[in-house]
């Protein structure tokens, strides 16, 4: 794994609940390594009664990432939204961000 110093940017994953509240996990270098966290958190979640109304890949800063880890319940209207690649801009492994339709 990368080594990655506490302001370099790198990618995280979105959760949003029903109620209003979200977290920030599995913090990653790379977007398609954030993604393949994502798929394999909806999957886990899936199965569960209660489900997080919607996943996100998200960019956001190591410290911001570890800062936000100790809040609970958190509805900031300024934290990370939704990161979308541009797919021209980002090499060329990221074809594996395609959601592979449940
Ligand atoms: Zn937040």
């Amino acid at each position: 794994m990368t080594q990655l110093h506490p302001w370099q940017a790198g990618y995280a994953v979105r959760r949003d609940w029903p109620d209003g509240t979200h977290e920030l996990v599995g913090f990653q270098a790379a977007p398609v390594e954030a993604a393949r966290f994502l798929q394999r958190d909806r999957w886990y979640w899936r199965r569960g009664p209660l489900r997080p109304r919607a996943w996100d890949v998200v960019l956001v800063s190591r410290r911001d990432f570890e800062l936000h880890a100790v809040r609970h319940d958190c509805r900031s209207p300024d934290c990370p939204r939704s990161f979308t690649p541009e797919p021209d801009r980002l090499p060329r492994s990221t074809g594996e961000f395609v959601e592979s339709g449940e």
